[in-house]
């Protein structure tokens, strides 16, 4: 890429949440290996945010290419209506086999905010078919679901794009956040705003969703599994369903292959992304139970609404096929604990720095909040003269890198952290 592309880029290709006519700058990067991303002067930069969760094994993975490779070699796309597929029941049958228990009927579709949207569906689909009328969902402050409608309509309604679209988003409803840390010692108080929300409003609510354990964009906030199970129990108590959107933390992000295993609870409907391909394409699935599943299809519309173009793609599911089999062939526990031990020792010292206000640790996720936002570009700058990449937004300067990262890599990423707090 010459200063032509880049200059074409700025002028007229628009980035995430990013202005088009003040764009902050966009790194040229020419190829990928491992955990370094190689920009176009050859420089080589640690990855310390895995593509925002997604690239898990690194980049170019061989086992990886191969499993594209081969599947480009049969065929790269084919309709899902009325077709079914090798990589698409290859992946379906081994996501059964490691979500939680009731878990069994899987809808394909292709990002995790549309995994979002199809499980809010599922859930108005469920009780219109019940007969009862309830189209509210119960969500969580600081959470974050997606970009489109239905999502937003679910993510914090303060720092999110609510006030932009209003009048747009159903008016859902919105308890306080958990404030229990996830080490923190419980306290059954936390519990207090939802148990009182659902006690006024309970026949309204068709479903709760949240991101189990750590809520990710709207904050990195990572909170106690005692509220996940009080919350699994007051789903039970009222008869709501419980959709977790696993698509950051799934696949042994936080320690558990997922994190609703911290609480050893199952949801009714569980979304998955991001990571689910290695990070290699888009794609998204939405677990529900069978009851939810039958009650659905024995409704008014007889069948669940819904029917993306590239649903169940066979190169995207032939990848997260073998990018799940890599993961579970992996000693991923020791990988992820290796990583966490890491990130306490170096990152949690940081935490007496004076502008920062909470270091948080969980799995391979690290996080530091700072007491004022911080400048993006110009943080982005030092991290990239220092040969790391790492993408700060708001008060939150964190990392979710490949779970191959090498301890001296990640040493390399967390003392650039430090650097940068000055
Ligand atoms: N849910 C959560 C918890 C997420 O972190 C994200 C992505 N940041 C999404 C949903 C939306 O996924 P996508 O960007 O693939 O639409």
């Amino acid at each position: 890429m010459n200063s032509h592309d880049i200059a074409f880029d700025s002028q007229h290709i628009w980035h995430p949440y990013t202005s088009m006519s003040r764009p902050i700058p966009a790194y040229p990067i020419v190829a990928a290996q491992g955990v370094e991303l190689e920009m176009a002067d050859g420089k080589k930069l640690i990855d310390g945010m895995a593509s925002w969760w997604s690239a898990i094994h690194g980049y170019n993975h061989p086992v990886l290419n191969q499993a594209v490779t081969n599947q480009l070699s049969q065929m790269s796309h084919v309709m899902f209506g009325g077709i079914t597929h090798p990589p698409a029941v290859n992946l379906c049958r081994q996501l059964v086999a490691i979500t939680p228990e009731p878990l069994e009927c899987i809808f394909l579709a292709d990002s995790g905010s549309v995994a979002v949207e199809v499980a809010l569906k599922m859930a108005l689909q469920y009780w219109q078919a019940r007969g009862e009328k309830r189209q509210r969902i119960l969500t969580l402050r600081h959470g974050y679901h997606g970009d489109t409608f239905g999502a937003m309509a679910v993510c914090d309604p303060d720092n999110s794009m609510h006030g932009l679209y209003k009048g747009y988003l159903p008016p859902h409803i919105f308890v306080d956040a958990p404030q229990c840390g996830f080490y923190d010692e419980w306290d059954p108080n936390d519990l207090v705003p939802l148990i009182d929300e659902l006690a006024k409003k309970h026949s309204e609510v068709a479903a709760i969703i949240l991101e189990p354990i750590v809520q990710g964009a709207g904050g990195m906030r990572i909170y106690h599994p005692e509220y996940l199970k009080g919350v699994r129990q007051l789903c039970d108590e009222y008869g709501i369903l419980l959709i977790v959107d696993e698509i950051a933390t799934g696949f042994g992000r936080t320690g558990k292959l997922f994190a609703c295993h911290h609480a050893n609870i199952s949801p009714d409907i569980m979304c998955l992304g991001k990571a689910l391909t290695g990070g290699y394409m888009t794609l998204s699935a939405t677990l529900t139970t069978r009851h939810v599943a039958d009650t659905i299809s024995n409704g008014e519309a007889g069948c669940f609404m819904h029917g993306p173009t590239f649903m169940g793609n066979p190169l995207a599911c032939a990848v997260a096929d073998a990018s799940l089999t890599l993961l579970l062939n992996s000693p991923w526990q020791q990988t992820i604990a290796n990583i966490e031990h890491q990130l306490k020792t170096e990152l949690l010292p940081l935490a007496s720095h004076p502008d920062v206000v909470d270091v948080r640790v969980l799995g391979a996720i690290g996080v530091i909040e700072m007491k004022q936002p911080v400048n993006t570009a110009a943080l982005q700058k030092v991290f990239v003269e220092n040969g790391v990449w790492v993408r700060p937004f708001g008060k939150l300067i964190y990392i979710m890198p490949p779970y191959i990262i090498t301890p001296e890599q990640l040493t390399k990423v967390t003392s650039t952290m430090a650097k940068v707090l000055g």
